[in-house]
């Protein structure tokens, strides 16, 4: 990395009245004080062999960090800290505010609570593997040949890329919030469906095998019919809701005052399952254990 000076500073308070010149500079008006303690963090290795000295200059909220080092050979390791710092400050401190804007500015539609949880879903879900390094590589090379960075513009117009990623992430979280706000609204539709129906029969046993097939049984243990409906369909005011679900439907349709799932514990996990117990709530329980949930696992091994 070959670094020409190319500001000058008289008096700097760390070495004293000598010229110093700044071999790097960096401007950020966002999160500055975490960076500049990333910043030190990372050229805290440099003691003992390189002082590296960081002067800041607040303009409003501006900062304009200068760092000078008098080591020239030290000019590649130092630049590579630097720019490992600067990423690790974008993807930590930086992206949180970048997705929120993203998502301010494309889906405005949803309220400010809708928006967190799309946010913390794209925070969640974005592939971070590598990113940190590949954004601290990319840094490196522009500070290779530039002896100042404005960390803002440097997002803006040298890592477009990254940020078109954010936007894909922001879209997938979208996406991912819209079906867990129709299953949500789906759920809570079937529940109040559940609530005002009265109750046909006393109880539905449901049986999950081990490869997640489930049999009805009535509450004297005996087989109900295997598709008790499939295309049931559930007018509400709202929405006809297409009830693709099978357990879920027929239970629906059947009714009962109680249902009783057997099984092993992996039953309870089942998608089904789950949305059967959100749908009746307390009035569905999970056998503790019987002779049909002993068979159920017998015949699973
Ligand atoms: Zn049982």
């Amino acid at each position: 990395m070959h670094l020409q000076p190319r500001s000058y500073t008289v008096g700097d308070l760390r070495l004293g009245s000598v010229v110093t010149m700044d071999v790097l500079s960096i401007e950020a008006s966002r999160h500055t004080d975490e960076l500049v303690e990333l910043l030190r963090k990372h050229l805290e290795r440099f003691e003992g062999r390189t002082q590296v000295s960081i002067r800041e200059e607040r303009q409003r909220a501006a900062l304009r960090l200068g760092l000078h080092w008098p080591d020239r050979e030290a000019d590649e390791e130092v630049g590579r800290e630097v720019a490992h710092a600067l990423a690790q400050h974008i993807v930590a401190n930086l992206e949180p505010e970048l997705l929120s804007q993203l998502i301010r500015r494309h889906y405005g539609q949803f309220d400010p609570v809708e928006r967190e949880e799309i946010l913390d879903s794209a925070r969640a879900d974005a592939p971070r593997r590598g990113l940190t390094s590949r954004l601290a590589i990319r840094i490196g090379d522009y500070l290779s040949q530039h002896r100042a960075v404005n960390l803002d513009g440097f997002v803006t117009f040298r890592l477009k890329d990254y940020v078109l990623d954010l936007e894909r992430d922001v879209d997938a979280a979208v996406d991912e919030f819209l079906i867990d706000r129709e299953y949500r609204e789906f759920v809570r539709l079937l529940r109040y469906f559940v609530e005002v129906q009265t109750p046909k029969v006393p109880e539905v046993h449901v049986m999950v095998q081990a490869d997640g097939r489930f049999e009805l049984r009535d509450e004297h243990m005996q087989p109900l019919p295997d598709e008790v409906t499939v295309d049931f369909r559930l007018e509400s005011q709202a929405a006809e809701i297409n009830l693709e679900d099978v357990l879920v439907s027929s239970l629906i349709t059947l009714a009962p005052a109680e249902v009783t799932v057997h099984g092993d514990d992996a039953a309870q996990e089942l998608p089904s399952v789950r949305t059967a117990k959100q749908v009746f709530g307390s009035r569905l329980h999970y056998c503790s254990g019987c002779r049909a949930c002993e068979e159920l696992r017998r015949a699973g091994v």
